[in-house]
């Protein structure tokens, strides 16, 4: 794979499918940090939608569901019932309640074992909490590896790419990378994409999510994709068991 493969991937994919993260919050803010009902609200929209924008579904309006406090005091029952309630998949239910009881013991709450904070223990600066939370998002319960790194690029800020299902398939059907690389190999090609095209790295996921949705899904319709310039001769390689 070379870089200018990857350069002329990202004019193709702003020149077809534009350039437009949303209305992101700052995920990083200053000592006090982001609006935190809208980083939760980003976390449990996460939950909902594990596809691109086209498939977006929000945060029902006046539901305990975009209140992390809320949601913490409910058991997995309780969160399947307001989930069903509002048509959506009772199987999120499990993965949210962890999200809850993660958000309220690292977002929330002080920690109690650190003395550094003094009288303001009560306000942990947002960066504090912020990397306690990423580093512990792994432990939690229901949260797929693909899920925790959605949740540490768009809710926390970190620099990470997901590397998911239409990642998998895109690179792999242009020889870039093989289904046998190690996942370090996959975070640190799709990082240099971003650094030398100068791209966001929520950039980029939205752009693969789409790819996948649109085009590069279990059956590839590369005739009418974007991408089709930078096939390989003879067409995408084959995946193992597609
Ligand atoms: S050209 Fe084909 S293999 Fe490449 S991203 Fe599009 S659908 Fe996938």
């Amino acid at each position: 794979m070379s870089l200018a493969d990857l350069e002329h991937a990202a004019i193709l994919l702003r020149d077809h499918l534009g350039a437009d993260t949303g209305s992101a919050i700052d995920c990083r803010g200053d000592s006090t940090g982001p609006d935190m009902t809208s980083v939760w609200t980003i976390v449990v929209e996460l939950v909902l939608n594990r596809r691109s924008r086209s498939t977006q579904t929000p945060v029902p309006e006046n539901s305990p569901l975009s209140e992390a406090a809320a949601c913490s005091k409910l058991s997995t029952l309780e969160l399947a019932a307001l989930l069903e309630k509002s048509r959506l998949s009772t199987r999120l239910a499990a993965p949210l309640a962890a999200l809850a009881r993660w958000w309220a013991d690292t977002v929330s709450v002080p920690d109690p074992d650190d003395a550094s904070v003094g009288d303001r223990r009560d306000q942990l600066p947002w960066e504090v909490r912020r990397k306690r939370a990423s580093r512990s998002l792994e432990t939690v319960r229901g949260v797929s590896r693909e899920l925790g790194e959605r949740i540490r690029l768009f809710a926390l800020g970190e620099p990470v790419v997901p590397v998911s299902r239409a990642a998998q398939r895109v690179f792999c059907r242009h020889g870039w990378l093989d289904l046998q690389s190690e996942y370090d190999d996959w975070q640190s090609t799709l990082s240099r994409w971003a650094e030398s095209c100068d791209l966001d790295r929520r950039q980029i996921t939205l752009w693969l999510d789409e790819l996948g949705s649109r085009w590069c899904g279990p059956k590839p319709k590369c005739d009418e994709c974007p991408l089709n310039d930078l096939l390989p001769r003879g067409g995408p390689y084959e995946l193992n068991g597609e």
